[in-house]
Formats: C-alpha cells, sequence, structure tokens
C-alpha cells in the first residue's frame, strides 16, 4: 500500500513556516542563491521538510549553477510524483512529495549522467539530515 499523509491546508498552515506554506503548498518558487542547500556539498539525505520522507541522497546531488539544489535523480522513484505544469506559459514537469503532496520544485531533461535529468529542487521544501 502506498504510503500517504492528507492533512487540509489549515493543518499545514500550523505546521509550516510562512515561506515553507507558500513554496510546498501554494507551488512557489524561493529566489536563487537564498536557499539553505545550493552549495551544501555535505554527505546525506534530503528529506521533505514537511513529512519527512526521504527523497534525495547527496550521491545524486551536482552543482547546476542554478542557485537551487539539484539532483539527477531521487533516491526511488517512487518518492516523487511527477505532474505536468503549464503555468507561466512554460511546459514544465512538477515534482511533488509522493507521500504528502507537497510542491518541491520541477524535473528538467538537461541534467548530466547517467539519467540526463535534472530535479531543481527548493531548499526551503527540503530538510537535510546530515550522514553519521
Ligand atoms: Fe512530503
Amino acid at each position: 500500500m502506498k504510503d500517504t499523509l492528507k492533512k487540509s491546508e489549515g493543518e499545514w498552515k500550523k505546521l509550516l513556516t510562512n515561506d515553507q506554506f507558500i513554496v510546498l503548498r501554494q507551488k512557489g518558487t524561493e529566489a536563487p542563491f537564498t536557499g539553505k542547500y545550493h552549495a551544501n556539498k555535505e554527505k546525506g539525505v534530503y528529506l521533505c521538510a514537511a513529512c519527512r520522507q526521504e527523497l534525495f541522497s547527496s550521491d545524486t546531488k551536482f552543482d547546476s549553477g542554478t542557485g537551487w539544489p539539484s539532483f539527477f535523480k531521487p533516491i526511488s522513484e517512487e518518492k516523487v510524483t511527477r505532474k505536468e505544469d503549464n503555468s507561466h506559459l512554460m511546459e514544465r514537469t512538477e515534482v511533488l512529495c509522493s507521500r504528502c503532496g507537497s510542491h518541491l520544485g520541477h524535473v528538467f531533461n538537461d541534467g548530466p549522467a547517467p539519467t540526463g535529468e535534472r530535479f531543481c529542487m527548493n531548499s526551503i521544501s527540503l530538510e537535510f539530515k546530515k550522514a553519521e
């Protein structure tokens, strides 16, 4: 059975900071180079900031130069939901946490080997757990 977590937007509003709520629940985008993780090179795992599901490993992180933390793949494809997004006059693929449905960022087809994908994530949507 798929692990899902459902909460009302009112509940999320209480659990998250205002800035987190705008990105995670209202699909906002943080300004580039302003987040905590684009330059983070420590070993560890990135969790969903809303529900703490494990999403990305530092082993798949690369420096995209965009100012947002970037990964070439998730820990497993089941951890993320891909959704077509035609907002802002662009055709993009949105990436959501598969467990709680929170917005994480977008995925593009200009990433490095081995996948050729670039998961462009908001730092504020992630929580880094350093490896012990
Ligand atoms: Fe989540």
